[in-house]
Parts: structure tokens; sequence; C-alpha cells
């Protein structure tokens, strides 16, 4: 998901090249539960040379270990492995109202009893010295051997150094090296992940994966995520995406981000809450019982959401949009209506070859798939 476009490795190939390899390698490794070297590489066309050496930096590093089960259907027995039983990642999701803190085993597989979700408050030292006490607590109950923390950011994260450049919900964290500082207290190392980075890779777990495809986000802001060709697009800086912090009604509603009028504030589940005057729990409650006023509000939220979808679609082409939101949930018939609402504002062949669904894979998958990327990608020497 995050490519380095300029470097090279060794062999002269982009680095990008070995990268969505290596990832489409573990992504089917995580499908199926036994694999052998020789089926692995014949199902994804990749050379059994390539596989042997790849083979052996996996073992080496332990994230993959030779099963107790041999497969011996066609006389010699064949040695099948399996993805590190015992090895844990542990993901933290930073989010306008909460923080959760979760592991899971190579598979990204999340249980309940392997999370802990607290307020994220206002306050940073409080904050992160929360993070260190659950943190410990849970790994401690898990017994989990974690050799790796992805924490996920919303808001403008200098992709070099992991500082928080912006961040228009929590300006507090402004200035600030979540990854850096959390390593330092865990005594593990941490790195820092954008939230829709960690969305879009979520959606690569659904039956609908493409590799086209646009993620909008209209929870707590309104955030985008672009991958064209199976790239993520991140732009020069990394800050690429915010559609959340166009402008749609110049002098409207103040935005975190300082303006007025941006996209965020007429088309996320937050807005539609605080233009309801109710908690998100009963805003969702009304709306799905068809209070007039709730389903009003919500139609003009859904317009907003239209509009800025059938901008992505216009812009990038995608065969897919996957849509994040809580209002999408309550919302009868939210897919029916959001179809139509697109269709009036995008060009017509564009809108014709893209579907448009709601997700429920969210950040926090997405957050341990992207950890578990980054800890094969080190163990192999592909560090992006
Ligand atoms: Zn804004």
């Amino acid at each position: 998901m995050t490519l380095n476009k300029k470097k090279k490795n060794n062999s002269g190939q982009p680095r990008m090249v070995r990268q969505v390899n290596l990832q489409t390698v573990t992504r089917q490794m995580r499908r199926m539960e036994l694999f052998s070297k020789i089926d692995l590489a014949r199902e994804l066309g990749i050379s059994t040379t390539t596989m042997t050496k790849l083979f052996a930096q996996l073992e080496d590093t332990k994230l993959i270990e030779r099963s107790p089960v041999e497969d011996t259907s066609f006389g010699r027995p064949k040695i099948l492995y399996q993805l590190s039983p015992t090895l844990q990642v542990a993901a933290i999701v930073i989010d306008l109202q909460d923080t959760i803190i979760c592991f899971s085993d190579l598979q990204g597989t999340i249980k309940p009893e392997n999370q802990v979700k607290f307020p994220t408050g206002n306050n940073v030292d409080d904050l992160f010295s929360t993070i260190e006490r659950e943190f410990k607590k849970l790994k401690q109950k898990l017994e989990a051997p974690c050799n790796v923390v992805g924490v996920c950011l919303p808001g403008l994260i200098e992709k070099e150094t992991g500082q928080c450049m912006l961040n228009p919900n929590l300006h507090w964290l402004e200035g600030m090296r979540p990854a850096a500082h959390i390593s330092r207290t865990l005594g593990i190392p941490a790195f820092v992940m954008h939230e829709e980075t960690a969305l879009s890779r979520a959606q690569l777990r659904t039956p609908d994966a493409s590799s086209n495809y646009i993620t909008m986000d209209f929870s707590a802001g309104v955030g985008m995520s672009v991958v064209v060709n199976g790239e993520h697009l991140s732009g020069g800086s990394g800050y690429a995406g915010e559609i959340g912090h166009i402008i749609m009604q110049p002098g409207g509603r103040p935005c975190g981000c300082g303006n007025r009028g941006c996209l965020e504030t007429l088309a996320s589940d937050r807005a539609f809450y605080n233009e309801l005057q109710m908690t998100p729990e009963e805003s969702l409650e009304a709306l799905a019982t068809r209070n007039p006023r709730a389903t009003k509000i919500a139609g003009h939220v859904l317009e907003w959401q239209a509009t800025g979808i059938a901008a992505a679609i216009n812009i990038f082409n995608p065969d897919r949009v996957f849509v994040y939101s809580q209002l999408a949930d309550a919302y009868p018939y939210y897919i029916e209506d959001m179809r139509l609402a697109v269709e009036k504002r995008t060009i017509s062949l564009m809108y014709e070859n893209c579907r448009i669904r709601t997700t429920h894979e969210g950040k926090q998958t997405g957050a341990l798939l992207l950890t578990i990327d980054h800890l094969i990608s080190t163990a192999t020497g592909n560090i992006d």
C-alpha cells in the first residue's frame, strides 16, 4: 500500500514491483492455512527460485514455520508451511472519540478479548500514559509475543518523521511523533500510518476487492484513499486524499482545519449528529426508525456525500467505491439513494463502470493488516 516509487533494489527491478509481489504472496499465505513453496509459486505465477529465497527469509525471521502436517498425496511427501501461530502484532488506533488497542495473529483476526477501548480525551500526556498502561496490561493478559506496533492516526502526518503536522480534529497531537513516543515507552518498534490508508487496506479483505478503488470515510471527518492499478496514491508529501477540506460553502460552518464550509462539515456522520443535536446513538436510532427530521437531515448529508463521491469518480475513474459511514448503515435504502444522487453528478460512462458499496471493514482491521505487512516487509528487507 505504501510504495516508494524512486528507490530500486539491487536487481534493478523497481522496489514497488517486489513490494507488490511480496504483498500478494503474504496475502495468499493468509488465505491458505497450509501452503507449500511449489503450490504457492504456481498459484501466483512466481518462480520457485524466488519463492524458495522468500521462504528462507520468512522462516529465518520466524514468520512462517514448517507444519507438522505433510502432503503425501503424490508419493514423495511435500513440506507444508504455516504462518507462525503464536506471533502477534498490535495496532493502536487513535480516533476522535475513542482509542483502541488491539492484538492479532498474522491472519489479522480480531477477537473481542484481544482489544481494549477507552476515550481519547483531550490531553496528550493522559492519552499516552493510558495507552502505555492499557497496552502493557493487555499484552500481559494475552501473553503475546509482539514485535511491532502500528499507530493509526487521522490528520496530516509527515511520512519521513512520523510527526503530526496538522490534525483538524485533534489539534493537541500536532507536533507530536506518536510512534516514536510509544516505541520508547513500550520498548517495541512502532511505526505510524494514516487512518485512511488503514481503511483502504482493509478493503482488500472484501470479496469485492479491486485494484482500482476509492475508500470514502464519512465517519468523524471526511477522508479519502485512492488506489490506482494497485498503487496507493500518497502524493508528494504523503498528504493526498484530503477531500474533506475542499470548501463547498464559502463562509459556512467552521471546520477544524481553520476554514469554513468544508465538505467535512456537511457530509460526515458527525455533521449529521451535530445538525440533529442528538448523540450518535440517538441520531442513528431516529434515522433507522424514520423520524421525519432525522430523515430530512440525513438526506442532505447523503447529497453532500454523493458530491464527494462523484468528484472522486470523475477524477480517478475507479471501478469500486467503498463507503464507510454509520449513517449509511442506519439509512433505509442508502445505496439506492446514493446511486441516484451520484449518477446526477458524474459522467455517465464512469458511473456505469463503478460499483458503490458500503463497507464494515474498518480502520482497526486495516491497521492490523498494515502492521502485518510492515512486519513481513521488515523481515524480508522490503521496507518502504
Ligand atoms: Zn476543513
